[in-house]
């Protein structure tokens, strides 16, 4: 039969998100969101909102959001881009930050499986840099492809591990090229780059309001770079969707920025639960890389990851596995409440036992 479709639409393998089955309630681990709620301050700055005035497209500027912002980052309202989350800002940075034809975008084998999707729909080469057995990421190997720019999702998806300042410092002061750094899940690592971002003109930082701020149901994420790069997003947004943001989520994202003391509180919980989730995996046979994420990346001495996940599946308790190379012995565990994290560990000791 002919297809109407476009060979891309045909051909592409679009991103695989977690799933959200709705045949019973489960334990909800598979996503990364946030266990606890969003600040009382971006819950009411949301049912105050003045339905009214929806009427209206929303602020193109975006003025309120992006001041917000910039006074909880340190930096200026014009180093402040937002998009419909940050998977929506890494989209627009393969083409705004890279060439069809060029020397492509530099990352990880094993990181953000939506770097080499953007990659194929903008047409933009992949140099792929595999991770070290330790499933860390060697940043001179990274510079050395002399691609025409890097993306480095720190810490890093699916493994957890973190980069700190001091190593990642010099990889932007020696590159001659664009270093995008997704910091999706900073908020529980705590060595941002985005001080650095006055300092060095090749440097972008994108950052999610879905995992440290509680709100993966609002859309919302922003970039903080130089205002030339920052430029570059803007008019590739234009040629796209000029009003990615809608209003209530200005509004309830400012709101949310400025509650900085919740979230720093709130964070700290999730943090002390991957300690605690981490030593109890460990005692159940697990390895579990180092995570400077709210999730964990586990493999056990007996059980494929396959098993663990279909047998976890089966108990009501939802974690993510990824039939991949070099991966698929693993389960990437979302850290949850205290409760929702109990429930995984009686779970797994059924199934170990
Ligand atoms: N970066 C990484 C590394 C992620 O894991 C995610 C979440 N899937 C995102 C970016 C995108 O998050 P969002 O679009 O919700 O801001």
């Amino acid at each position: 039969m002919k297809s109407y479709l476009s060979r891309l639409a045909r051909e592409i393998a679009p991103y695989t998100a977690g799933e959200q089955p709705a045949d019973r309630r489960y334990v909800k681990l598979n996503t990364n969101e946030n266990p606890y709620p969003p600040s009382p301050r971006a819950l009411a700055a949301y049912r105050e909102y003045d339905v009214s005035s929806l009427r209206l497209y929303p602020s193109l500027s975006m003025h309120g959001l992006r001041a917000a912002i910039a006074g909880a980052e340190g930096v200026d309202e014009e180093n402040v881009f937002c998009g419909n989350g940050s998977d929506e800002i890494l989209a627009l940075c393969f083409p705004a930050f890279f060439d069809r034809g060029g020397a492509g975008a530099a990352f990880a084998d094993v990181t953000y499986s939506f770097y080499p999707v953007f990659s194929d729909f903008f047409g933009i080469a992949k140099q792929i840099v595999p991770l070290e057995e330790d499933f860390t990421l060697d940043l001179g190997k990274l510079g050395a492809r002399r691609a025409q720019g890097a993306i480095v999702a720190n810490p890093n998806a699916p493994t957890g591990i973190g980069i700190p300042l001091a190593e990642m410092e010099p990889f932007i002061a020696q590159s001659d090229r664009i270093v995008i750094l997704d910091e999706a899940y900073m908020p529980f690592f705590g060595e941002s780059a985005v001080p650095l971002v006055k300092k060095y003109k090749n440097l972008l930082v994108v950052k999610t309001f879905s995992k440290g701020y509680s709100l993966a149901g609002m859309r919302c994420g922003y970039a903080i770079a130089d205002p030339s790069l920052i430029a570059g997003l803007e008019r590739c947004r234009d040629c796209f969707n000029s009003y990615p943001v809608d209003s209530v989520c200005q509004a309830v994202c400012a709101a949310a920025v400025a509650d900085g003391e919740y979230y720093a509180q709130q964070n700290a919980l999730v943090v002390a639960e991957r300690g605690r989730l981490f030593s109890a995996l460990v005692r159940l046979g697990f390895s579990v890389l180092p995570s400077k994420a709210n999730f964990l990346f586990a493999r056990h001495g007996s059980l494929s990851g396959r098993e663990v996940y279909e047998k976890l599946r089966a108990r009501g308790v939802l974690v993510r596995h990824f039939a991949k190379p070099r991966i698929e012995a693993f389960c990437r565990i979302t850290v949850g409440s205290r409760e929702e994290n109990d429930l995984l560990l009686a779970a797994l000791a059924d199934i170990v036992r």
